[in-house]
């Protein structure tokens, strides 16, 4: 178990500065105290299984930079392992919750499911004291909290933060894998009320993920800054070498011959003047990037046979490029899977022809760099003329709210989460089956060729996460739980 340290950042007054974000500023200002003094003595421990990369790791240090300032004691522990086991087993479970995989469970699994938190124990019970609260996420340390409770007195809470809206073979057996975990808790939280177990019900809060609007993936970049970020990850070309040369981590981009390669002077992909459609994930089946690269190639490949070449919509499908974005798999340590999806879609990608290539990028963004990673994320997300989300399933795509606050129109899948985030056709398109290959490539058409429409989306969408996503809205619930468990 390692202690993660959170860098310093933008202060409440900050927030208080924009007048969009006063209201929900203040009103935060007014309900937390009562929060804060009840868990005086306290101090409440996050814990996951990185730190870098996905929702959580996302969230977790704005959340704790506000809890501190409120007067909050929180701490923040990863737990640490390199058991290729563990991890199997772990991801197998994440799929499972989302209905995926064989819904094969066994006792034997539960071996290196419980020896690694066994092992990451010690740490926390070196720091972890009695009266406590512990937040554990998702399934990854799930076995915790019993661990712990068998030495010191303090309460645990269940955040999953994925789900599916229906119940299957597959989710009742890893439900039930993991049901004898839940004596251990004293709450749980979900993102959605139809992820919520009946047995659980009574002990449930819902607290949707949020963003935070003044970090470096969400902060206002100027367009200056957005093309100067994504020149020095050599995504767009620039005459002036000296731009290059004040790079410090260089995006590796997935070559034609299927190799990585640092693009210094990238003259075989220009984004400047291209309209891009963006989706940036973590590498996983579930995120549908098979899916977007064949629609993709589909609306290409039609377009080509069109014969009104003057047509305004011709050009810009003609003009259009895809970048997938993903973390470079160097830098991940808790998905065993991230690797072997890259390379599947790299396979995909190697199979097309020449010319499709030039119009596809598959990057690999530098995670072991949270603030570079963070920024070019921002800059491609607001670059970009669309931001898809094209998963099979989602708990709750953090993706969309950022794009979505970004004013940068989205098209996301009809997986419950993100039906819950978008409203279609008010702040964004769904596309029902992410599996449709040729009504997700009519989707990307329709909006390439609708910008006027697109920008009410943008704008409608900016006010949806004001008003729902972001974080004081969430940090509030958190408090108000946490000081009752
Ligand atoms: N992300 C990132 N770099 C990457 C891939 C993803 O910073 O290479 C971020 C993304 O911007 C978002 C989070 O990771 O903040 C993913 O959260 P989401 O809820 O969309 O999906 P999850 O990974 O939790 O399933």
């Amino acid at each position: 178990m390692r202690k993660i340290e959170i860098k310093t950042g933008p202060k409440l007054e900050d927030y208080q500065a924009y007048s969009s974000l006063r209201g929900t500023v203040d009103s935060f200002l007014e309900t937390v105290p009562q929060y804060v003094e009840k868990l005086k003595g306290k101090t409440i421990w996050m814990i996951n299984s990185t730190a870098t990369g996905g929702g959580v790791a996302e969230m977790v240090p704005s959340q704790m930079r506000i809890m501190r300032a409120m007067g909050v004691s929180i701490e923040w522990m990863v737990i640490e392992t390199d058991d290729v086991e563990f991890f199997n087993i772990t991801k197998r479970i994440h799929n499972a919750i989302h209905g995926s995989g064989d819904g094969k469970f066994s006792e034997s699994d539960r071996d290196p499911y419980e020896r690694v938190n066994r092992h990451n124990l010690q740490q926390a019970l070196d720091v972890i004291q009695d009266g406590d609260v512990v937040v554990i996420h998702d399934p990854q340390p799930m076995p915790l909290a019993g661990m712990l409770k068998k030495h010191r007195d303090v309460r645990c809470v269940w955040r999953c933060h994925i789900g599916l809206d229906e119940s299957n073979e597959v989710t009742r057996a890893v439900w039930s894998f993991l049901q004898p975990y839940f004596g251990d808790y004293d709450h749980f939280v979900f993102s959605l009320q139809e992820y919520v177990l009946p047995e659980i019900s009574g002990r449930t809060a819902l607290i949707p993920p949020a963003i935070d609007p003044l970090s470096h993936k969400n902060r206002m970049l100027q367009m200056h800054k957005c093309l100067s970020i994504l020149v020095q990850a050599g995504l767009i070309e620039s005459r002036e070498p000296r731009l290059y040369n004040a790079y410090k981590h260089q995006v590796r981009r997935v070559m034609p011959d299927g190799s990585f390669g640092q693009v210094n002077h990238p003259d075989d992909f220009q984004l400047i003047y291209r309209p891009i459609i963006t989706e940036i994930s973590r590498w996983d089946r579930l995120k549908g990037f098979k899916q977007l690269m064949e629609a993709f190639v589909y609306m290409k490949e039609t377009n080509a046979r069109r014969t009104d070449k003057d047509a305004l919509d011709y050009k810009r499908i003609h003009m259009s490029r895809l970048v997938l974005g993903g973390p470079d798999p160097l830098f991940v340590t808790d998905d065993p899977e991230g690797a072997e999806v890259l390379k599947e879609l790299i396979e995909y990608y190697q199979s097309l022809d020449g010319e499709i290539q030039k119009d596809i990028a598959l990057m690999l963004l530098p995670l072991d760099n949270p603030k570079e990673n963070a920024l070019i994320v921002n800059a491609l997300q607001r670059y970009s003329v669309i931001v898809v989300q094209n998963s099979i399933q989602e708990g709750f795509g953090l993706t969309a709210t950022e794009a979505m606050w970004k004013r940068t129109p989205v098209l996301v899948s009809g997986a419950a989460g993100l039906k819950f985030q978008v409203n279609h056709g008010e702040t964004g398109s769904i596309n029902p089956d992410p599996t449709d290959i040729p009504r997700l490539a009519a989707a990307m058409e329709y909006m390439l060729s609708h910008q006027k429409e697109l920008d009410k989306w943008g704008f409608n969408a900016q006010t949806r996460v004001v008003e729902r996503f972001t974080l004081f809205s969430q940090i509030e619930s958190w408090l108000r739980l946490l000081s009752a468990v």
